[in-house]
């Protein structure tokens, strides 16, 4: 199929916001009630938090300012001593060994393999030396939940789920971001639900959640609208003025963007999975693509795909398939091979220590190939897309050949 006369797909743009946002941000502008904590009760964000652990069915949630503050306030609120050792994957943003410097507690990188999850081998025999985890899901990508938790259990080792860019994904049939003790997710304008920035945690744990709310910023007795729960109560009781105050909340704006999204998940998740098998099946066709297959109990939540280079030998390889995937308008991340990548382990020179090596990780980082796909594309753009980075491969290696 000829790509020279039509345009490539714009992978950039967000779905436009539900307009039932627009008439309950004009309330709030003509009130000027942006404040979580003003109104008596039943404000924007509490009515979301109420909402969102209905949709995950978690007892709580507590809206922060994002994903990253949602994981600050899990280390905070496990009581953890400064200096704490947590595990991540070597494979996620770096907002997530940032969230534990900011808690003054030590990252230990885990190996990640091929298919972009935990190296369950090197998570067993670090295990032993860390005090928490946390197990990013990155790109929607979930690691082996039953090993996590066997081993995590058996350890008495604590689970946050860092389910920023997971929200929909479901692990035999469970809700991704309710399996640890934690969940937390993100609301920023490249997840699924788009409020420019936000973050959300959900959890069963009374005296946790009570914990985060406060250090939140829920001073004097704020707490009191976060629910009359008597577990809560009695937690939030025990921790009066015990807590510094982060100030980490959410403001009413945000939650009237993000509340009409919510009944909007279920379709783009539908959407989003179909739009990413369509073209994961196509690009299984080239000899030069590979797409990790999910785990057999995961069902995911896409909103855009990854894949390995295959029989690539060498970095300069690797860039011409970029530099055509480009010339054809399809814009491939290569997380490890783009200059200062926040995903790129070895660039979080933030990190308290030496870095360690992670041989497998560097070499996944090195081959692994990153396309935007929302889930508002249609057939003509899926196509378009896997054409390109069909042809795109084939002259890579074209060249390499000649
Ligand atoms: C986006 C993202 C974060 C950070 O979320 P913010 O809301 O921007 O702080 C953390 N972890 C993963 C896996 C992400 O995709």
């Amino acid at each position: 199929m000829s790509l020279d006369h039509v345009p490539a797909p714009n992978v950039y743009d967000a779905e436009p916001i539900p307009a039932a946002a627009r008439a309950e941000i004009d309330r709030l502008l003509l009130s000027g009630d942006l404040f979580r904590y003003t109104a008596p009760a039943d404000a924007p964000v509490a009515l979301l938090e109420r909402e969102f652990a209905d949709l995950m069915g978690t007892r709580y949630a507590l809206a922060v300012s994002s994903c990253s503050a949602a994981l600050f306030l899990s280390l905070e609120a496990l009581g953890l001593p400064k200096g704490a050792k947590v595990m991540i994957p070597a494979f996620t943003f770096a907002a997530v060994p940032s969230s534990i410097v900011h808690a003054g507690m030590q990252p230990v990188l885990c190996e990640v393999g091929e298919n972009y999850r935990i190296d369950v081998d090197d998570f067993r025999a670090k295990l032993p030396d860390v005090d928490t985890v946390i197990i990013s899901h990155m790109r929607g990508h979930t690691s082996d939940m039953d090993a996590v938790m066997a081993a995590c259990d058996a350890a008495g080792v604590p689970v946050i789920e860092d389910a920023a860019h997971s929200l929909g994904t479901t692990w035999s049939g469970r809700k991704i971001g309710t399996i640890g003790r934690v969940g937390c997710f993100s609301f920023q304008s490249y997840k699924l639900v788009n409020a420019g920035e936000g973050g959300i945690m959900v959890t069963d744990d009374a005296d946790l959640v009570a914990r985060a709310v406060i250090m939140s910023g829920a001073y004097e007795h704020n707490w009191k609208k976060h629910g009359e729960d008597a577990d809560l109560t009695s937690a939030f009781t025990r921790w009066q003025n015990k807590l510094p105050l982060y100030n980490l909340r959410m403001q009413n704006l945000s939650a009237a963007v993000i509340r009409p999204q919510l009944p909007e998940v279920a379709r783009r998740v539908r959407d989003g999975r179909a739009n990413h098998d369509y073209v994961a099946d196509r690009l299984n066709t080239s000899p030069w693509l590979r797409v990790p297959d999910a785990l057999p109990q995961e069902d995911r939540a896409p909103d855009s795909i990854q894949f390995n280079l295959h029989d690539f030998d060498s970095d300069a390889q690797v860039r011409t398939f970029a530099e055509a995937a480009a010339a054809r308008g399809v814009k491939v991340q290569v997380f490890g091979l783009s200059t200062d990548n926040a995903r790129a382990f070895w660039n979080w020179q933030f990190i308290p220590g030496d870095l360690p090596d992670l041989p497998r990780t560097r070499a996944m980082l090195m081959r692994a190939c990153d396309v935007r796909l929302p889930a508002r594309l249609q057939t003509p753009d899926l196509d378009y897309i896997a054409d390109a980075l069909i042809a795109a491969a084939h002259e890579a290696k074209a060249r390499a050949a000649a």
